[in-house]
């Protein structure tokens, strides 16, 4: 497993055995997709498929580009693909210049809600443009694609669709695929379990909470990627909106540190070789308090070869973790 992304601005991870590639997320641009495979000798050709877990912009930004230059099958939920879709279309019908005009009138309303409620702007919106900066390379992308492929693409079109469902089994190549359920506010949001070769690996981010079906799968993982999104006290003193603040910290928002850590204490079962802490908030989170988190609730179960842990990153790929 490789960890190409992870965090509020983009996430993506290659899951592969000797025989199948899997990208799952495609939540930065093409572009910064393959320089990352690049820069830890993964070769973006050699993909079979995406994998998508849920359509928010930081799990699918740069999925229609990526998937059409590498002629490679999306898997989705149905709910999930037609979320997608809608959310490509809209912007679609403006002309580039308006869409972006309106982008930059919502950060503003974002900002001037933000300072109204006397709180120093997020990083996001002291740079109300970095969003607007990964969506035009998408967008630019896009057109260059289009370009190349020498016709009005639909901007919707993929190379093929895959649909699976929640709670269901399937495979891709040798490597067999359960797909559950998360609480979060997306339309059919899931978690994944991949197994081959004697090897499960378990991915279980953007979640509100830890339900027990979502424990009950991750039980005997090998390598277990688990959100810690946030510090509650940082969240709470942080800069974030109210509304936002409450999204986070609600059933269906993401995972906090306590949560993350009061899992590992009481509900895993302490066999894997990694635990891989993910979708780290980088206005609410600092990377020591995740660890210190984490370790503190496995304080017992850091045995020499089990419960390693690793901090996924936002702005670098970490990996391969290789078993
Ligand atoms: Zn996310
Ligand atoms: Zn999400």
């Amino acid at each position: 497993m490789t960890v190409l992304a992870s965090g509020s601005k983009g996430n993506s991870t290659i899951v592969s055995t000797s025989k199948t590639r899997i990208l799952v997320d495609a939540g930065l641009s093409c572009r910064e997709l393959f320089k990352r495979m690049r820069s830890v000798n993964e070769d973006p050709t050699t993909l079979d498929a995406v994998l998508i877990t849920h359509e928010h912009q930081d799990h699918v930004q740069g999925l229609s580009v990526t998937a059409r230059k590498l002629g490679i099958p999306v898997y989705f939920t149905e709910a999930t693909h037609r979320a997608w879709m809608r959310w490509m279309t809209p912007r679609k019908r403006l002309t580039y210049a308006e869409w972006l005009e309106q982008r930059r009138q919502e950060a503003e309303k974002k900002k001037a809600e933000a300072e109204a409620q006397g709180a120093e702007p997020a990083p996001e919106m002291a740079n109300p443009f970095y969003r607007e900066q990964q969506l035009a390379e998408c967008a630019v992308e896009e057109e260059e694609l289009k370009s190349e492929e020498k016709q009005e693409a639909d901007p919707c079109a993929l190379p093929a669709v895959e649909y699976f469902r929640a709670g269901s089994q399937f495979s891709i190549g040798d490597i067999t695929i359960s797909a559950f359920t998360i609480p979060h506010d997306a339309i059919d949001p899931v978690g994944f379990v991949f197994q081959a070769e004697g090897v499960r690996i378990g991915i279980a981010t953007d979640l509100g909470y830890m339900p027990p079906n979502v424990s009950l799968q991750l039980r005997g993982c090998d390598v277990l990627m688990l959100e810690s999104n946030h510090d509650l006290e940082m969240l709470r003193d942080g800069p974030y909106p109210w509304s936002v603040k409450q999204r986070v910290m609600s059933r269906v928002g993401h995972l906090s540190n306590d949560a993350a850590a009061s899992f590992l204490e009481s509900h895993y079962d302490g066999n894997a070789s990694y635990i891989v802490l993910a979708h780290l908030s980088e206005s609410n989170n600092l990377p020591e308090l995740a660890r210190l988190s984490a370790e503190h609730a496995l304080r017992d179960r850091m045995r020499l070869l089990r419960n390693k842990l690793v901090l996924a990153e936002q702005s670098t790929a970490i990996g391969p973790i290789l078993l």
